[in-house]
């Protein structure tokens, strides 16, 4: 949508015929992100190509970029589809990251120190939303976990006593000129984004270090396009990585209403060659994430009250025309425009009542 009001005309290719893209693109083209004939009629039919799904294979954009403008590069996204290499990648970058250890093999988890634990096990590759991860409390519980996961490569971290968790979307050029949003401050619930509050109830030092972080790890990977990198935040203003999205990102959601050139914006306008938009915060926000589960009242299926979202000042009220709600899913978002970082908050809590979210704080 943000490159078609620039004038473009937009190709997507996604195997789901009820693709919510592909329902707003001029052309849907329906196939496998590996498939081969598809791949080449996009390079034939489009100027540049981008992805907006992390576990599209890297090999696919590889493909592309013989062919035609492709980012982020295959590389950027190979990394971030494996979170090895993806902290890995932080730690050159001079940056912390959980303590962690590899479990690849049966072998790898007899060598794992007790000290590790309470901890949570993450498949290294195809999770998202909290999928592919179990929590385990003692080491003794390792073993089950893995099986659990099905004995694919996986990444142990320790569980930390996280204080916020914030992220912060970068967005770099083909001539490496970047820019960055302001930092957003997120709440998970059940490892799902729930809640992004902009700009993040933070101290200014630790928001420039996570800008600075951020743009390093872009400038690194010669990144084009939009990237978002996610912190967690330990008492003292301690700042870890914790992953990076190689994509407009949920946490970015907010800057479709509340800043001067949205995220999707940017990633057009990189594609595009133009100059980077402007990433200031015209009003402070609040993004609540709508769940498939929000259509289900104790199992039986209902419709949200958008009615009242609609009444509430300054909400903004997003759906994605995904056919299917299921618990979990996301289905849309809402975010709210204050005058105040408090007044956003108030309204917010004036949809979480219509919507039956639980309250922000
Ligand atoms: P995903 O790819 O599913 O977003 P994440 O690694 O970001 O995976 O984990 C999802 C959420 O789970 C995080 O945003 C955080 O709330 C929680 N989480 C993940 N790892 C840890 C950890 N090591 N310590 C504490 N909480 C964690
Ligand atoms: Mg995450």
């Amino acid at each position: 949508m943000a490159a078609q009001s620039l004038g473009y005309r937009v190709c997507v290719l996604d195997p789901d015929a009820d693709s919510p893209a592909g329902a707003v693109a001029d052309r849907h083209l329906r196939a496998d992100y590996t498939d081969l004939a598809a791949l080449t009629q996009m390079s034939a039919l489009c100027r540049a190509i981008t992805t907006e799904f992390e576990n599209v294979p890297a090999q696919s954009l590889q493909e592309l970029a013989r062919l035609c403008a492709v980012s982020p590069p295959a590389g950027a996204v190979a990394i971030a589809q494996d979170r090895l290499q993806e902290k890995r990648f932080a730690l050159a970058c001079g940056l912390e990251v959980a303590p962690h250890r590899s479990v690849a093999s049966a072998a790898d988890l007899d060598g794992v120190e007790p000290s590790i634990a309470p901890a949570v096990l993450k498949s290294v590759r195809l999770g998202y939303d909290g999928k592919g991860q179990v929590r385990i409390e003692r080491v003794e519980e390792l073993r089950q976990a893995w099986d659990s996961l099905g004995r694919v490569p996986c990444v142990l971290e320790q569980w930390l006593p996280i204080e916020r968790e914030v992220s912060v979307i970068v967005c770099r050029g083909r001539d490496g000129a970047s820019v960055v949003f302001p930092v957003a401050e997120n709440q998970h619930r059940g490892g799902i984004l729930a809640t992004t509050i902009v700009p993040a109830r933070i101290d200014a030092p630790v928001a420039l270090q996570a800008g600075a972080a951020a743009a390093t790890m872009a400038e690194r990977l010669d990144y084009v396009g939009v990237l978002c990198v996610e912190f967690f935040l330990l008492a003292g203003g301690r700042l870890l990585v914790n992953e990076m999205a190689p994509r407009p990102h949920n946490s970015g959601h907010y800057t479709i209403d509340a800043c001067a050139s949205s995220q999707f914006d940017q990633q057009a306008r990189i594609l595009a060659e133009l100059p980077l938009g402007d990433t200031r915060q015209l009003a402070p926000a609040v993004m609540l994430n709508l769940l498939g589960d929000l259509w289900f009242d104790r199992g039986r299926p209902r419709t949200p009250r958008f009615d009242q979202v609609a009444a509430v000042a300054g909400a903004c009220l997003h759906l994605y025309g995904k056919t299917e709600a299921r618990p979990g899913r996301k289905m849309g978002h809402v975010t709210i425009l204050g005058e105040s970082a408090q007044d956003a908050l108030e309204r917010a809590g004036q949809v979480c009542l219509a919507l039956g979210l639980e309250p922000v704080r």
